[in-house]
């Protein structure tokens, strides 16, 4: 959605309201395309006392493959985001959001925003315990015996000590 804004940024106490769906399946990340249903995009863009504050909120549903056992989840993501829109960027305000010809592109904004928003680990569950690095059988479902076989070093060295001990 482009937003024409030349009101906005002319009239103190203007505003335009808008909520929307915005459709990015073919969007391509993570080498896929999680977007399996349009982002429901809602807010305001106002002029208060000459400042142009955008205020909205992302709401959308990734479907995703975990980073430590590679299933694939659905996720539910709920951003909210604010920005300040200037027509111009002067020296000191470079966290502003340049506007130009009074035209937001909405669309672009947004997914800029969430991917600057999203995290950098996606896990299925907070304690997922991943593949066995040994079998790869996923350990949240099975549990395997690679483990148990292996001694940890240091409980060798322990053992090696209690064997010392009884002589
Ligand atoms: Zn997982
Ligand atoms: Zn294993």
């Amino acid at each position: 959605m482009i937003i024409e804004l030349k009101q906005v940024f002319d009239i103190i106490g203007e505003s335009f309201s808008f909520d929307y769906a915005l459709d990015l399946s073919d969007y391509e990340l993570f080498n896929d395309h999680p977007f399996t249903s349009p982002v429901n995009v809602k807010g305001e863009v106002s002029n208060k006392a000459g400042i142009v504050l955008l205020q909205y909120t992302a709401d959308f549903t990734l479907k995703l493959h975990c980073d430590r056992c590679l299933e694939v989840f659905d996720r539910d993501f709920h951003f909210a985001f604010e920005q300040i829109l200037v027509t111009e960027l002067n020296t000191d305000n470079d966290e502003y959001f340049v506007v130009e010809d009074n035209r937001l592109n909405l669309d672009e904004l947004c997914v800029s925003d969430i991917l600057l928003n999203l995290p950098s680990k996606l896990l299925c569950k907070p304690d997922c315990k991943g593949l066995c690095p040994k079998c790869g059988v996923n350990l949240n479902q099975k549990s395997c015996l690679c483990k148990k076989n292996e001694v940890d070093p240091r409980l060798a060295v322990l053992s090696q000590l209690l064997v010392d001990d009884q002589d």
